[in-house]
C-alpha cells in the first residue's frame, strides 16, 4: 500500500472515530438534556453546588421562585444571598443533612420557602444539593382551615347558647310556667334548631359544590321562568315583609336550570331579608352581547364599599344584619357564587348605601354547534 493509501486510512479512521466521540457527547448531551427537563418538571426548586461553592444544576422552579437566570457556574453567594442557606450548605458540605426555613420577597408578595440541604459524597460533580419548598400556600390553607373552625364554632355557639338556655328554664321552672311562656321557650327552641339545621345543611351543600362534586344539566335555559317561579314560592315571604316584585325582560342562557334557581332563590331571599319591609325588588333581565345578565335590586341598607368582596366569604356576615337579628348563616352567597362560577358565570355587586343593593349575575348565552346541540358561547 502506497503512502498516500495508509494515510487515506488513517484519516477515515480518524474521521470515523471523531464521528463516534462526538454521537457519545451527543448520546451525553441527550441524556443530559433529558435529566435537566425531569429536574425542571419538578415542584420543588433544586440547587447543587461543587465543592467550590459554584453551582452546577438550578432546576426551573428554582429559578422562577428566586428570579434567577445564567446561575450555572456562578457562586452561591452571587446566587442567592441568604445566610440562612450558605449555612445549610455548609452543614452540607461537612456532611450533614439540615432543613431550614426563610422569606423572600418576589414582587410585592413575601414567600416562605423551606429549604433542605443534603450532602452527595457518591458524586463526582456535585458535592450538595438543596430542596426549596415554597410552604407559603401551605400556610395560607393553615389559616384558612384555622379561620374557618374559629367562624364555625361561632355560629354554632349562638343557637347552642339559645337552646341550652331555653332547657334550662324549662327544666327549673316545672310545672310552673304559664301555658304562654311555655309555648315561647318551644318556639324558641325550635328556631335554633332550625338555625343549626340550616348551617349544616348549607355547610355540606357548599363543600360539595366547592370540591366540584357537581353535577351539571347544561342546557339552554330561560332565565324568566326559573325567575316567575322563585317569585311564586316567595310569596308569602313577601306578604310578610309587604314587598312587591317588578320583573321585566328575559334571556335564555345555557346552564343548569335546578342550580339557577337554588343561585337565584338566595339572591331574593337577601333582597326580601336585607331590603326591609315595604319595598320593591326590581328584577330585570336582558341580553348583552354573548351573555345573559339579572339584576336583582332592592331598596335596603345597601352594603358598604369595603364590604362588597367580604360577603362572597363564607361565614360573612356585615354586622348591622346580625343585630337586626335576620337569620343566616353568611354562606348563601358563598354558595351562589360557586354555583355561578361552576356555570362559568360571574355575580358582582353595585349598591349606594343607604338606597339599596343590586346583584349582577351574568351567564353565557347558548350557541348552536354544527350537530345540532348547543353549548355556552363563551
Ligand atoms: P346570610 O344572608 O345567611 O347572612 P349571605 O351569604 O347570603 O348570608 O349574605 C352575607 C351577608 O351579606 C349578609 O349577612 C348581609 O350582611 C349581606 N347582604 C347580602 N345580601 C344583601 C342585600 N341584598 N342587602 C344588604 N346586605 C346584604
Amino acid at each position: 500500500m502506497s503512502m498516500f493509501g495508509k494515510s487515506r486510512d488513517l484519516l477515515a479512521q480518524l474521521e470515523r472515530e471523531r464521528d463516534d466521540l462526538a454521537a457519545r457527547l451527543d448520546a451525553v448531551q441527550r441524556q443530559r438534556a433529558t435529566d435537566l427537563q425531569l429536574l425542571d418538571g419538578l415542584g420543588e426548586g433544586l440547587l447543587a453546588i461543587d465543592g467550590n461553592r459554584h453551582v452546577v444544576i438550578a432546576n426551573r422552579r428554582f429559578r422562577d421562585l428566586f428570579g434567577a437566570s445564567d446561575v450555572i457556574g456562578r457562586a452561591l453567594s452571587e446566587v442567592l444571598r441568604v445566610s440562612d442557606v450558605f449555612e445549610a450548605f455548609d452543614r452540607a458540605l461537612e456532611g450533614s443533612e439540615s432543613t431550614v426555613q426563610f422569606s423572600v420577597r418576589s414582587g410585592v408578595a413575601e414567600r416562605k420557602i423551606e429549604m433542605r440541604a443534603l450532602p452527595l459524597p457518591s458524586s463526582d460533580s456535585i458535592a450538595a444539593v438543596a430542596l426549596f419548598i415554597d410552604i407559603s400556600t401551605i400556610e395560607r390553607l393553615e389559616q384558612i382551615r384555622r379561620n374557618f373552625i374559629s367562624d364555625f364554632s361561632h355560629e354554632v355557639r349562638t343557637p347552642l347558647a339559645g337552646l341550652r338556655s331555653a332547657v334550662e328554664t324549662l327544666e327549673a321552672n316545672t310545672g310552673r310556667l304559664s301555658p304562654e311562656d311555655d309555648q315561647q321557650l318551644r318556639r324558641i327552641m325550635a328556631r335554633q334548631l332550625g338555625r343549626l339545621e340550616r348551617l349544616v345543611d348549607d355547610l355540606s351543600e357548599l363543600s360539595r359544590i366547592e370540591s366540584g362534586d357537581l353535577t351539571l344539566d347544561m342546557r339552554p335555559t330561560e332565565m324568566r321562568k326559573i325567575v316567575d317561579d322563585l317569585v311564586e314560592d316567595f310569596a308569602d315571604l313577601a306578604a310578610q315583609h309587604r314587598v312587591r316584585f317588578v320583573v321585566e325582560g328575559g334571556a335564555t342562557v345555557y346552564a343548569d336550570a335546578h342550580r339557577l334557581l337554588q343561585a337565584f332563590s338566595n339572591l331574593i331571599d337577601n333582597a326580601i331579608k336585607y331590603g326591609g319591609d315595604d319595598h320593591i325588588i326590581t328584577i330585570s333581565i336582558r341580553e348583552d352581547g354573548g351573555a345573559g345578565v339579572i339584576r336583582i335590586r332592592d331598596e335596603g341598607e345597601g352594603i358598604p364599599r369595603s364590604e362588597r368582596e367580604k360577603i362572597f366569604r363564607r361565614f360573612y356576615r356585615i354586622d348591622k344584619s346580625r343585630s337586626q337579628d335576620i337569620p343566616g348563616s353568611g354562606l348563601g352567597l358563598a354558595i351562589t357564587k360557586h354555583l355561578l362560577l361552576q356555570q362559568r358565570g360571574s355575580i358582582d355587586v353595585e349598591s349606594e348605601p343607604g338606597k339599596g343593593a343590586t346583584f349582577i349575575v351574568r351567564l353565557p348565552k347558548p350557541v348552536a354547534t354544527p350537530a345540532g346541540r348547543s353549548e355556552a358561547s363563551r
